[in-house]
């Protein structure tokens, strides 16, 4: 079940059982992470909510926080499907290159498989925050480069500060 708002031709929201979620709960987990989630394969709404599940059980993380969904056109390679995107906020122990690491195995674990540049994809994660660190190395790029200029990011992340 969910409810669809349309917000322009080309923009929609999404909100469903897990997405928006606020955790009441204090945990003691050092770090605190804002990740992008998106997908434009399939039942990504689904999806999402099998991700919440499957980060809900993993006790290396914890789950603070969840937007609404966007659905939002591609950008790049424009032909194909719509995206939909959401924002998580997590806690971990993991520093930031593990915590990378960490993604790209659920990645995996969701069928990610990598093809071309900005191709359809079940389910993408990329870190946009890492605990207010600047990291520039050869695999990370903290804050995410691109994060303010896309909506696919921004619309979530100003739905939880209202
Ligand atoms: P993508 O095709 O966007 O999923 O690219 C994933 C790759 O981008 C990863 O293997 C990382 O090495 C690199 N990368 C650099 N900065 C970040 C970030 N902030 N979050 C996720 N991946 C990143």
């Amino acid at each position: 079940m969910y409810l669809k708002r349309e917000l322009n031709e080309h923009l929609s929201t999404f909100r469903t059982s897990r997405f928006p979620y606020a955790n009441k709960r204090k945990n003691s987990l050092r770090y605190e992470v804002t990740i992008g989630i998106g997908g434009n394969i399939g039942d990504v709404k689904r999806r999402f909510e099998h991700l919440f599940i499957y980060l809900q059980r993993d006790k290396r993380v914890s789950i603070e926080r969840t937007s609404l969904i966007l659905k939002n056109p591609p950008f790049g390679y424009t032909q194909q499907e719509d995206f939909f995107n959401s924002i998580m906020i997590l806690k971990t122990n993991m520093k930031a290159q593990t915590f990378l690491d960490y993604l790209l195995g659920v990645e995996k674990k969701f069928g990610r498989k990598r093809s071309f540049k900005d191709a359809p994809r079940t389910l993408d994660l990329d870190i946009i925050f890492f605990n207010n660190e600047i990291i520039n190395t050869k695999t990370l790029t903290i804050p995410h480069h691109s994060w303010s200029k896309r909506e696919s990011v921004v619309i979530p992340l100003a739905s939880m500060s209202i």
